[in-house]
């Protein structure tokens, strides 16, 4: 990697650091962070964490792996080193990520009273037995942890030790102790889970007893050649006094600091500590992670969602981090080091903060994201964030449409080498992101089409055409061997009925969709928003028209508004906000019928009825894909041989209406597939099984991918 064009400002962020034995080659720390790959994805596993390392990346850590059965985060994927046959799994991802000059870390984890053993059934285990997110988590569970004897401490250090030792093995060069995010140790920290007499309950050194047990038995376990490092939550510890420091968070750090190579800093819960950009900004951890290196000489590693090099280098020259760490960030653009060393900072895909990823892995399934569609899809469909594939012909591609899926699809393909047109019927490129970046709290989804369109607008081989609306005779009459249609959806006005679909379409002036506000349409007060897509929109929109000062009411059929964002760790900052501009959120509820000037809300669950005042109905539920040109092309199939196209084609929103992130994959996907197989192939990873001899069921074995 040339360091040749970085700017100088930016040269301390390539400065080796040393973690304890280990030297990571640079300051940029890819800490750890779910994927959504268990030991049953290895190869996905390996081929996401690699690229990042091929980005420049000095440290590259896995998601969290847990170290024994009694940690079991089903449903949520999570990776295990339970015992030797998981080692294999691990060894791919650590050789993938040397290859590159990286350091593989490993976060060694107990979940405690954080995951309730679904799968396993073993009693899950706390301080105390008062269990730490069972009752608000996305998962709920009636199941209740028991507090730990004598035994299970002991356990519980043997347990870290061996799984350790397996790291090791598996070649990781940092292994952690995890006492974060109300996980198993990070519950001893806080009197509230910890109520115990012994030695391990009580005061601040006997409560951070059981983490440093856990540092020096791990490093027993691994001797002098690996690191140990500490991911410890210090949100609540930094608000109450200490003893004999200024706060407790300082007494934990003073006390553990011996006994670490490094601290890796975090926020108690996931919503604080990987927070949409709607509501939490950029470098918004350093309120709490600020006060850390007066307490320690170790390195200090700490998130914020950091995009821009100016702010992560005032972080290290401020003292407040040695290491820019990044979670999101890394995932947006698994090349963020390497543009900045080269001196192409303009070309960092920056994150946008809209928690697409953490939301699939809420999900339980691969985390994708809006920026990256790449991610995750490295091993299983060949992608690549940076590099493409050659053109399979010398075919020109007319793309209709400048949404997301458009822009992303014409990316790719430029890459390729195709010859491009892109024809969006508005004055502006962008499509949807346009109107959606616009909203209270969003601007920084407008990342999505101004990162394409300032790559784009230097591709010699791709043409931008806005205020062309086409229709399909004169697509026929251009004669481009391909056709792309990037039309996007729109938004219907149909109720949502308590059979759980959208149901009749409402005609009445009075009644607006999303569609109708982007285009201009402002509705008058008193307004009701319903909701039934769940997502962002409804309840932004809520938001916008209440502080354009019209009185407006929530309702939706969910238990929450914006329920699905539960996922994204944003329902919680949602109904903070519509709380704090003054609209009433009915949940549980939808309307039944609109007159101009009252509202029926009917519950969902039983024949309950309410009139509300209502001038202006917002429905935000039902997309459907704007197909007028595709089926004006269809329908001219016969003429399309005459035209010399060769192939007519949706994508985005046009193919499958849903969020951003859904665009920009299928723009990508289109783009891939051009002259190759469909992206509707790919490939399926599989787990490395126990040798037959091992488990004793050669068949099973032998039928396993
Ligand atoms: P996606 O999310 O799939 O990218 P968007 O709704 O964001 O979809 O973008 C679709 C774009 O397609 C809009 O900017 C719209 O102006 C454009 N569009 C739709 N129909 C036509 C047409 N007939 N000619 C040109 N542009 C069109
Ligand atoms: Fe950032 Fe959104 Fe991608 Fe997550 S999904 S990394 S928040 S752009």
């Amino acid at each position: 990697m040339t360091i040749d064009h970085c700017d100088a400002r930016f040269k301390t962020l390539f400065d080796p650091v040393a973690i304890g034995p280990v030297t990571a080659p640079n300051r940029f720390y890819q800490v750890p962070h779910a994927s959504g790959a268990t030991n049953a994805n290895p190869r996905v596993r390996a081929g996401l964490r690699a690229v990042k390392a091929e980005g420049g990346w000095g440290v590259i850590c896995t998601g969290a792996c847990s170290i024994h059965p009694s940690c079991d985060d089903a449903p949520l994927p999570f990776a295990t080193l339970w015992d030797d046959d998981d080692i294999r799994a691990h060894a791919l991802m650590t050789d993938a990520v040397h290859e590159h000059g990286a350091l593989a870390g490993v976060e060694l984890f107990h979940g405690g009273g954080g995951v309730l053993n679904r799968q396993t059934r073993l009693p899950a285990l706390t301080p105390s037995g008062k269990g730490w997110s069972s009752n608000h988590s996305v998962f709920m569970s009636p199941g209740r942890p028991r507090g730990m004897d004598a035994a299970d401490l002991k356990d519980l250090v043997r347990w870290q030790a061996a799984a350790a030792k397996r790291a090791k093995q598996a070649g990781f060069d940092i292994i952690y102790v995890y006492a974060g995010m109300g996980y198993l140790p990070h519950e001893f920290l806080l009197p509230e889970y910890n109520e115990r007499k012994d030695a391990y309950g009580g005061s601040m050194e006997n409560r951070v007893r059981i983490i440093r047990e856990m540092l020096e038995a791990t490093r027993d376990a691994v001797g002098d050649n690996v690191a140990v490092a500490l991911r410890i939550s210090l949100e609540e510890l930094l608000t109450r006094p200490g003893t004999t420091m200024e706060t407790e968070a300082h007494e934990a750090v003073s006390l553990l600091s011996p006994h670490t190579d490094l601290f890796d800093v975090k926020m108690d819960s996931s919503p604080t500590d990987c927070g949409p950009s709607r509501f939490v900004p950029e470098a918004s951890h350093e309120r709490m992670a600020g006060f850390v290196k007066s307490c320690t000489d170790k390195p200090v590693v700490g998130v914020g969602r950091f995009t821009s090099p100016d702010t992560m280098v005032s972080q290290v020259r401020r003292g407040v981090l040695d290491f820019i760490g990044a979670a999101r960030p890394s995932i947006a653009d698994p090349f963020l080091p390497r543009k900045i060393r080269e001196g192409r900072e303009d070309e960092i895909r920056e994150c946008i903060g809209c928690n697409m990823c953490i939301a699939n892995w809420h999900e339980g399934v691969l985390v994708r994201c809006t920026q990256n569609p790449s991610f995750g899809e490295e091993w299983r469909r060949g992608w690549h964030p940076e590099k493409v594939k050659p053109a399979g012909s010398k075919d020109r591609v007319l793309i209709v449409g400048g949404g997301p899926a458009g822009l992303e699809c014409a990316l790719t393909l430029g890459r390729r080498g195709y010859d491009v047109a892109v024809a969006d019927a508005r004055a502006e490129m962008g499509g949807r992101v346009l109107f959606e970046s616009a909203l209270p709290g969003l601007s920084a989804w407008r990342r999505v089409i101004d990162y394409r369109l300032g790559r784009l607008k230097v591709m010699p081989n791709v043409e931008l055409y806005p205020g062309s609306e086409l229709d399909a005779a004169q697509i026929l009459e251009f004669g481009f061997e391909r056709v792309v249609l990037a039309t996007g959806a729109a938004w219907a006005p149909a109720l949502f009925t308590k059979m759980e679909i959208a149901g009749e379409v409402l005609d009445h002036p009075n009644v607006f969709t999303p569609s109708d506000l982007a285009a201009g349409a402002r509705p008058e007060g008193p307004v009701v928003v319903l909701d039934y897509d769940f997502h962002v929109m409804g309840g932004v929109l809520a938001e916008q028209i209440a502080a354009a000062g019209q009185p407006v009411t929530y309702v939706t059929p969910a238990g929450g508004a914006s329920a699905w964002t539960i996922n994204a760790n944003e329902q919680i900052y949602v109904h903070q906000r519509l709380h704090e501009v003054g609209v009433p959120i009915r949940t549980l509820e939808c309307v039944s019928a609109f007159d101009g000037a009252e509202a029926t809300l009917g519950d969902m669950l039983t024949d309950r009825e309410t009139r509300i005042p209502c001038r202006s109905l917002v429905i935000v539920g039902l997309r459907r894909q704007n197909s007028g040109l595709y089926d004006a092309l269809e329908d001219r199939q016969t003429d399309w041989a005459d035209a010399g196209i060769r192939t007519v084609e949706r994508t985005g929103d046009a193919l499958s209406p849903g969020a951003i992130a859904h665009a920009v994959f299928y723009g990508r996907a289109t783009a891939e597939a051009m002259d190759g197989p469909s992206f509707l192939t790919f490939r399926r990873d599989g787990p490395f099984h126990t040798p037959p001899e091992r488990n004793g069921n050669a068949m099973i074995a032998a039928m396993a991918v």
